[in-house]
């Protein structure tokens, strides 16, 4: 989709650094590391958020969640980690695109116990 920012992410047309690719999604950095290693899981279908996902996109997303946490914590020795996901400007979306924040945690070493 036109402007957005994560459609041009997964068309390589702005850097990332990509964790994690396949045919359904792609996981990249973001670009603010709440801790070290936060990562963004997004479809590679443009969809608006969770509110505008027909429960086979919702699932299919989701279905991705567990093996990409479970290497994100192993790499990075975290302890646990945040899964959060956020729907319209209200529930602080600022990309229009689905995302599922992981943000491993580490402690007090990431200064957010
Ligand atoms: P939201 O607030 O919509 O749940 O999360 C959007 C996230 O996208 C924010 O955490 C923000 O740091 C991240 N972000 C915004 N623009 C970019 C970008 O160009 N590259 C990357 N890697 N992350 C971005
Ligand atoms: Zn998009």
């Amino acid at each position: 989709m036109e402007d957005c920012i994560f459609c041009k992410i997964i068309a390589g047309e702005i850097p990332s650094t990509k964790v994690y690719e396949d045919e359904d999604v792609v996981a990249f950095l973001d670009i603010t590391q709440t801790t070290k290693g936060h990562t963004l899981l997004v479809p590679k279908k443009h969809v608006r958020n969770l509110l505008a996902s027909s429960p086979e996109e919702a699932a299919l997303l989701f279905s991705k969640v567990p093996a990409l946490a479970n290497i994100i914590v192993e790499k990075m020795h975290a302890k646990g980690m945040n899964i959060l996901q956020n729907n319209e400007s209200i529930a602080g979306q600022t990309v229009f695109h689905t995302h599922i924040h992981l943000i491993p945690r580490y402690g007090e070493a990431d200064g957010f116990v």
